[in-house]
């Protein structure tokens, strides 16, 4: 059974958003492949030792800054290293990841003047593990995702 990377906070069971908020994913085919144990889940903040709640960050050029000040590329970068190692370890057939977030978004992430302003771009973590060769889908691309690991186990 070919298993899939997940955002920690769409698995749900542990609070690991910045905000402290929680947002399970509900689809039939997300809770469907949960309850076979298909699932990997990883808070790539949360593996970079960042606590919960945190400051609010965003991707600023090549950098990671919290809202608060200090650059936190080096925590983002670790977790991010650890999606990938996950995703490599469990040989994972995509990851489906949190829309927006600047470690988990793979099609929006926020543009990095703290003004709630969305820009076309990906999170690091997104941008790792496609570096390292792994699809990955938005949490909003289900039936998408579903389509993709049929067309998988069909080959
Ligand atoms: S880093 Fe990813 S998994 Fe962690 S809370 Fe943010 S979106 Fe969810």
């Amino acid at each position: 059974m070919r298993k899939i990377l997940v955002s920690e906070c769409l698995y749900g069971g542990r609070v690991v958003r910045y905000d402290g908020g929680e947002v399970p994913e509900t689809h039939p085919t997300f809770l469907k492949w949960k309850e076979e144990g298909r699932l990997i889940p990883i808070c790539p903040e949360v593996f970079g030792g960042l606590p919960t709640p945190r400051p609010d960050s965003q991707r600023v050029g090549d950098r990671v800054m919290s809202s608060e000040g200090p650059d936190v590329t080096e925590e983002y970068t670790k977790g991010a290293v650890e999606a990938v190692r996950l995703a490599r370890e469990n040989d994972v057939a995509f990851a489906i990841m949190k829309q927006d977030s600047p470690s988990c978004g793979s099609k929006f992430i926020y543009d990095g003047t703290f003004t709630d302003t969305k820009i076309p771009g990906q999170g690091l973590a997104v941008e790792m593990l496609r570096e390292a060769g792994f699809k990955v889908f938005a949490e909003e691309d289900m039936d998408e995702a579903a389509a993709y690991l049929d067309q998988l186990q069909d080959d």
